[in-house]
């Protein structure tokens, strides 16, 4: 329930004056449908006004003249502007005004008057003018002009002066809240209350105060970004709180890891040790399981499985994709098999009888494992006793789908798994209500990917290259990007590069992309697999998420256009084995200095987690990375770049403050409370909710 304190804050934005049934679907739009939304609106820059003589006014400037008026000269017609002119002095200055409002203004500013008048100054031939201008007063009302001006977004039919209007008149009504940060903090950090940080944001002085380094801009992140950490907090708590039978470690897996060709890792071996200490612990796990490719994810998640099996529960596997499900079933049957642990694929492609007995096999318990794609949670797919799912590139899928996969067993735990590197500054924000293990080092015996840029014009170099290689041997995938806007151009440009390969490579070009059917791609696949194909053009990354140890190159058309997590990703499907490998970025001169620096990154480094760390760097603002997609919340004041070690302090706090007031019932944790609804943090509506 919404405090009372706060319900003018979320009063629907028509309560502010002047906001009728026109501008409220604009002003929604701006900011959103209540009051609140208006108050938080953010000033993006400053108009400094500058006092003026005519002679030397500058055009394009905004500068404030003090002038007497002349003369009016009406239209001649409704489509031209009425004219004004006035003099101080030094020169003329001509005030036009479309639209007919020269009449009310004539008899507001009669001739003869002496006016302080303020716009932007413009240059007509030798005449200069203000179209409109932002103030025309009497020389008394000097303080109605302000110096320096907050300029806020506009829209059309929304000019900024009228939404800087209705920002302060929501600013007026937001209350002062009882405090809710600790006062040593807020002293150390030099930061002002909520409500006077509110108002700092709507009265910038200098462009200092715009940047999110201001100290009412910190205050205010930091504010928004607690809210959301403590709703996290207060998930993951809630989801620790549902009992679910311990699982022990055992046997089965330790067989299975016997038979294993190698050791784990370290890396692989504390993931598995952090999430069989969640599975035994007697509460519901929720992990995050993040590596990059190949970093032998799946390994892990197969030995949890077999600790489930062995406790007489069952372990559902969701991929994205029928190839990659496909894949880990062949993976993960035999082995687990060789333990005595039954396991089925589950796809879209299992119908009739077939799909019937696999369906009885696991509502009867029969079968301790189920691969599969979205297939695995529709209605009629029935679990004898569920206790543990692993989602596969946990991003591909809504909450939705992972929690109707959850549902179908009680307090069921969850292992995500993500190759999707995310820098540590933001795993907080992203992942908050999770716990994440990272597997950060590779199997061994993978050589570095030799990686290299080339330009689009070098093409006919890199086929001959790429011809001499594959007369040797060895596979290569070829990636074109889906890029215009109509799939079938990308298509058919896809289609043409394999063609063209074809020409010059020979018959061992095969072509995969998103639209093909199924079994067909499949085949395709197969037939690179084992070596039929040399070469792999591919429209998608989807396609490629797939492991062929013996291919050895990596051909990325247009990388330029490309995130470098999923350059990475591409680029991590070769170099599995001990052979050399080596992955050509072609891209289409002329490189912006950033493009050029991000290619150098992934030239220097394989680190999946500092090549995102670079890139959150260098990209700078707006979502480059793709961060809303992968659940990063549509922050209003927290920027991920610019306020990182503010994430990490508020990770920190509401710990803190959860592990000794988990409830929120002291005075603080009142005041945390009307935070948290002050920003709709409240726990039940994070973003990112593993269910
Ligand atoms: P991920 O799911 O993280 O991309 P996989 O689990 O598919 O990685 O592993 C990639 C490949 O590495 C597989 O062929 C797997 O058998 C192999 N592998 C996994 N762990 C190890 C290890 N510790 N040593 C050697 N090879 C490993
Ligand atoms: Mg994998």
């Amino acid at each position: 329930m919404r405090p009372e304190i706060l319900y003018p804050l979320f009063a629907p934005i028509d309560t502010l004056k002047g906001v009728g049934p026109r501008v409220a679907p604009l002003l929604s739009k701006l900011a959103g449908p209540v009051v609140r939304d208006v108050a938080f609106l953010t000033p993006h820059s400053l108009i400094h006004r500058q006092p003026a003589r005519v002679e030397a006014a500058v055009e394009g400037a905004v500068q404030t003249f003090v002038v007497t008026i002349e003369a009016y000269q009406a239209p001649r017609n409704p489509s031209q502007p009425w004219r004004v002119r006035a003099f101080d002095g030094t020169g003329s200055l001509t005030l036009v005004y479309f639209g007919g409002l020269g009449g009310r203004i004539e008899g507001q500013n009669p001739v003869g008057a002496q006016r302080l008048v303020s716009g932007k100054v413009e240059r007509f031939g030798s005449e200069i003018q203000i179209a409109h201008p932002d103030y025309l007063v009497p020389v008394e009302k000097a303080d109605q002009i302000p110096e320096v001006e907050a300029v806020y977004p506009a829209t059309a039919g929304l000019p900024a002066r009228t939404v800087r209007r209705l920002a302060l008149d929501a600013l007026g009504r937001c209350p002062d809240l009882a405090e809710w940060q600790d006062p040593a903090w807020l002293a150390r950090q030099g930061w002002a209350s909520w409500r006077e940080s509110l108002a700092r944001l709507h009265a910038p002085q200098s462009d200092a105060d715009l940047t999110a380094q201001a100290p009412h801009r910190q205050r205010l992140a930091f504010d928004e970004l607690l809210a959301h950490q403590l709703a996290m907090g207060q998930k993951k708590a809630e989801r620790r709180a549902e009992p679910a039978p311990p699982i022990g470690a055992g046997r089965l897996a330790e067989a299975l890891a016997a038979a294993l060709p190698f050791q784990l890792t370290g890396a692989q071996s504390r993931a598995l040790a952090d999430i069989r200490a969640d599975l035994a612990c007697g509460e519901r796990m929720s992990r995050l399981l993040q590596g990059d490719v190949g970093s032998g994810k799946t390994v892990v998640a197969m030995l949890a499985m077999a600790d489930v099996a062995e406790a007489r529960g069952q372990s559902a596997l969701m991929a994205p994709t029928e190839i990659l499900a496909r894949q880990h079933f062949e993976t993960l049957a035999a082995p687990l098999e060789a333990q005595g642990i039954a396991a089925v694929l589950l796809t879209g492609r299992d119908k009739g009888p077939a799909r019937a007995e696999k369906l009885r096999a696991l509502a009867s318990g029969a079968v301790q494992v189920a691969v599969g794609t979205h297939a695995l949670f529709q209605t009629d797919v029935v679990f004898h006793d569920l206790r543990l799912t692993v989602i596969d590139e946990q991003h591909r899928f809504g909450v939705a789908e992972r929690q109707r996969l959850q549902a179908k067993g009680q307090a069921t735990h969850l292992l995500a798994m993500s190759a999707t590197p995310i820098p540590r500054t933001l795993e907080l924000t992203v992942f908050g209500d999770l716990d994440v293990s990272r597997i950060d080092e590779k199997p061994p015996g993978r050589t570095p990917v030799a990686t290299r840029a080339i330009p689009m014009g070098r093409m006919a170099e890199v086929e001959g290259r790429l011809k001499s290689v594959v007369a040797t041997g060895a596979q290569a995938f070829w990636i074109c990007p889906l890029v215009s806007e109509s799939e079938k151009t990308d298509l058919a440009a896809a289609e043409r590069r394999a063609a063209e390969l074809r020409e010059r490579i020979g018959p061992s070009v095969g072509l995969v992309h998103g639209k093909m059917p199924g079994p067909e791609k499949d085949a395709v696949m197969a037939r690179f697999a084992q070596g039929e194909l040399s070469v792999l053009v591919a429209t998608t990354v989807v396609e490629v998420g797939v492991n062929v140890p013996n291919a050895t190159i990596m051909v990325i058309e247009q990388a330029e256009r490309f995130g470098l997590a999923q350059l990475h990703q591409l680029r991590g499907r070769v170099g599995r084995g001990k052979a050399e490998s080596a992955c050509v970025l072609l891209y289409d001169p002329p490189l912006s200095e950033t493009g050029q620096k991000r290619l150098d990154i992934l030239r220097r480094t394989d680190d999946g987690f500092l090549i995102a760390e670079r890139d959150l760097e260098l990209r700078g603002g707006g979502d480059p990375l793709g961060l809303r997609q992968s659940g990063f919340p549509a922050y209003v004041f927290a920027d991920p770049i610019s306020h990182r070690d503010l994430i990490a302090a508020a990770g920190d706090d509401a710990r803190l403050i959860l592990a000794r007031d988990p409830d929120l019932t002291s005075s603080r944790g009142q005041a945390l409370r009307v935070l948290q609804a002050l920003f709709d943090w409240q726990a039940q509506s994070t973003l990112q909710d593993a269910g």
